[in-house]
């Protein structure tokens, strides 16, 4: 970073020390029904047909991925360096409600010169971006998958979950989390007119309501279509509003962790990301809820983040 960035920046920052992820516009919206965790049937497949697509691979520092002060860390003798991950996108096929992604890959745009990326020069110099390796963009898959795509959920709002929103049609319903779009911090003020243009700007998001019946009260886990074959789940902790999802799917059921947990080890560990989580307490709270929901499921198939359990090819 040049010093006159540097110095632009500490003014800014000054002024305006905690900003929002993002400016666009968000409304909140009830779907779905309120469910508890133990009212989840414990058959294990339902009628869902769920994709797992490799939108990408990447290094990223083990450090932002996984939370070096727990002392398991130690224990196993971790070092800090680049870990291997990738960029993911699920999808979500409902024999009566239709196509619905969670996440979103990679736009098409990523394809061109960087010089055309929706990425400011800041954002761009702390990407790494040598090393990001496209397998495909959402206007590729579409292309082989044509297939009108309902609504598309974000785990959260961190760039590399939602690149891929521009190759939706706009008017896309898009759900987030409670607060997610709202979710300050330092780190925004570098990334929020890139979150901006990524996301394209008419585009409104839903945020999803996890209200309880009672005054102030919260919900964890709403019953998306009602049928008791797709659970989001609220982990708040990574970002204000993150997202865990439970699907009853034909292969089985799933979880897809999002970024309440990047990795493998993280996962087999109980081990919460580092420095890219913003509130450590709430992480590990969201990740032990989400080891007990998987802890119900003897055969359960569990996605973190940006690793994988068992490898799956890349589309060409
Ligand atoms: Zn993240």
């Amino acid at each position: 970073m040049k010093m006159k960035h540097l110095l632009h920046l500490s003014l800014l920052l000054a002024m305006f020390p905690y900003c929002a992820v993002t400016s666009n516009q968000s409304v909140s919206v009830s779907k779905g029904t309120a469910a508890e965790l133990q009212n989840i049937p414990l058959t294990e497949k339902g009628p869902i047909v769920l994709k797992k697509i490799v939108a990408s691979d990447w290094l990223a520092d083990r450090e932002g991925l996984i939370n070096f002060k727990d002392p398991k860390v130690a224990a196993a003798g971790l070092q800090p360096g680049k870990e291997p991950i990738q960029i993911y996108f699920y999808v979500i096929d409902h024999p009566k409600f239709g196509r619905f992604v969670v996440d979103t890959g990679m736009a098409d745009v990523f394809r061109k010169d960087q010089k055309e990326w929706p990425v400011s020069g800041i954002v761009a110099s702390q990407m790494n971006i040598p090393d990001l390796k496209i397998h495909t963009t959402i206007k590729e898959w579409m292309a082989k998958d044509p297939k009108k795509v309902e609504g598309i959920f974000l785990t959260h709002m961190h760039l590399d979950h939602i690149f891929g929103v521009s190759d939706f049609p706009v008017g896309t319903p898009i759900y987030t989390g409670p607060n997610e779009p709202g979710d300050s911090r330092f780190l925004h003020m570098f990334v929020q007119g890139t979150t901006d243009r990524v996301l394209g700007p008419n585009t409104v998001l839903s945020e999803l309501n996890f209200s309880g019946k009672e005054e102030g009260s919260k919900i964890n886990i709403i019953d998306f279509f009602g049928d008791q074959s797709f659970y989001v789940i609220y982990v708040p902790g990574h970002t204000a509003g993150s997202l865990a999802f439970l699907v009853k799917s034909t292969t089985g059921t799933q979880l897809l962790t999002g970024d309440t947990c990047h990795t493998k080890w993280g996962w087999e560990n109980s081990v919460t990301p580092g420095g890219f989580t913003k509130d450590q307490d709430a992480n590990v709270a969201s990740l032990n809820l989400l080891k007990q929901i998987a802890a119900k499921f003897p055969k359960i198939q569990v996605h973190p983040g940006h690793q994988s359990f068992t490898a799956i090819a890349p589309t060409k």
